[in-house]
This record gives C-alpha cells, structure tokens and sequence, in this order.
C-alpha cells in the first residue's frame, strides 16, 4: 500500500489521563477541553501554556461540548448532565437508568446544537447500546439501537451525512442524515478497520470532507476519504489512542488524546499529542442555539 506515513507527533500536554477522550477545541479561548473518563476529570488547557486546568466532575464522564449560552454539557455514565464555568454539576436527564452494565460513551453536538452521545456495553455484549440526542428543549430522543459500543461522531462539512463508529463493529458508517429534525437515514459501511490496526474509536472530520479516526490498540489516527479510501497514517508514540480535533490559530494542528496502557509500556501514555496537519478542521459546534 502506498499510503503516506507521518511522524511528525509531538507532545503537546504533558498529562497522564487514565483515559483522555473527547478534545473539543474552543477557538476563541485558544483552548482545548477534554475529559478523562476513568477518573471522572474535566480537563482545560490553553495553547502555549504549561499549566492544565483539572476539575473533578464527581462522576464518570466521557463526552463534554460547550453550551451557546456559557458551561457545557456533559455525557456522563448514566445520562445528560450540565456543568457550569464555576464547576456546579447537575444532571439532567437519565438515560438507560435500569441497565447498570452499559454506560454513556462519546458524543458531539451536531450543527443545530443537538447533543449526541450513546451507550456501550462494558461486557462487550453484542448489542445492547443505543445512540441519543439530547435536544435543544433538554428532552431526549433514542436515534439508533443495537449498538454494541457507541463511539466516534461527526457530520460531512455540507451536514447531510453523519460519520459513526460502533467500535466493535471494526470499522465506520455514514447515515443520510437530515440536519433539521435530526433524523438518521440510509446507512452505509464506509471504512473497514482490520483488527490488527486497532478499533475505530474517536473522529472528527476535516474541511475537505476527510475523516481523521483514532486507532484504539493501534497506535495511530488514520485520514480517510469521504470514499473510505486511506489516505494518511500519523503515528503516535503510544498505543491507545482514544480520539481526536482539530485545533490552533489555523484550526490545522490535530490534537489526539491517549489513554494509559495497562502494560504501561509507553511513558507518555494518557498525554495529548499534536500533529501539524495539510489540512484545516471545522469549527466545533455548540449546545443550544
Ligand atoms: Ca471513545
């Protein structure tokens, strides 16, 4: 395969998240939020500091998106949740509140400011998650079942197609999808990931329509075409890579998050690396209007 390779990863915040997930970048903060799943932390940093702002959430939370109207909203395992800029937490809405072996998963705002997030299964049983929108009057709507674990989301720069990974399902798939109800249509398998190059994980898609997708156990993010032809390999000097944004003055600087490997084979497992990319991202999208 003729595929370009890169190496041209660097750190660019020295943390040890357990497991980062969920970068989202805050153009005019210069700022990178993301959260650390595990540990329940919500993570600030503003670009060419050292310092990392940390606040513990209290609860297990693997998605955040900023509100329109100021604070964010939160994925948390057991439903939607806000958080304010003073760091008061407040759930909103339960979801899959009876099943106590799934738990939330990623998600991203949509262009008109619907929050998607959904759920996995922690048993890996084949299935059992579903994926949700918290809407704009704070109501939620189930959009898809039988998901075994909900992961990476984003929509095609003209917003008629919805990008989504079912982790174990190795691979990704584009939903037809209509921008003013939030309704998914025909769907279609897009990018097959072999097992040996890790599980699909967190996405995000670029200016030209291309998707950047986070290899977890495979120690790189890949850019596909909208075809699902690989164009790009960038290598991360970690293996679990968990997700993924675009970033910077520019918007062209990828930000991958990490997580910690249990062999702890790579020192800087659970940092956030950056890559200088061709390309520029999509600005991130809000919740609310
Ligand atoms: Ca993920």
């Amino acid at each position: 395969m003729s595929t370009k390779r890169s190496a041209d990863v660097e750190l660019a915040v020295d943390v040890r998240c357990k497991l980062g997930e969920s970068p989202i970048w805050i153009p005019e903060l210069q700022q990178l939020i993301w959260v650390d799943i595990r540990n329940g932390d919500f993570y600030k940093w503003v670009r060419g500091r050292d310092d990392v702002e940390r606040t513990f959430v209290g609860h297990s939370v693997s998605a955040v998106a900023p509100r329109s109207a100021g604070g964010y909203v939160l994925a948390t395992r057991s439903g939607f949740a806000m958080l304010d800029d003073n760091g008061a937490f407040d759930m909103i809405a339960e979801v899959e509140a009876d099943n106590s072996s799934n738990r939330m998963n990623d998600g991203k705002c949509d262009v008109r400011g619907r929050f998607w997030a959904g759920t996995m299964s922690e048993q890996s049983t084949p299935g059992v998650g579903s994926l949700y929108t918290l809407n704009l009057d704070r109501s939620v709507t189930k959009r898809l079942a039988g998901v075994t674990i909900s992961n990476g989301i984003d929509w095609s720069p003209d917003g008629k197609t919805m990008y989504y990974v079912d982790s174990l399902s190795h691979g990704l798939d584009a939903f037809d999808y209509n921008e003013e109800r939030g309704e998914l249509g025909g769907r279609q398998r897009v990018i097959d990931v072999e097992p040996s190059a890790g599980l699909a994980d967190g996405i995000t898609v670029d200016e030209e329509g291309f998707i950047w997708v986070a290899l977890h156990s495979g120690g790189a993010v890949h850019r596909y075409s909208p075809e699902g032809i690989l164009d790009l390999r960038v290598e991360l000097p970690v293996p679990l890579v968990t997700s993924c944004t675009f970033g910077g003055p520019n918007l062209s600087e990828l930000y991958i998050t990490t997580a910690v490997d249990e062999d702890n084979v790579a020192p800087l497992a659970g940092a956030v690396f950056r890559y200088q990319a061709r390309v520029a991202g999509l600005p991130c999208r809000r919740y609310g209007n």
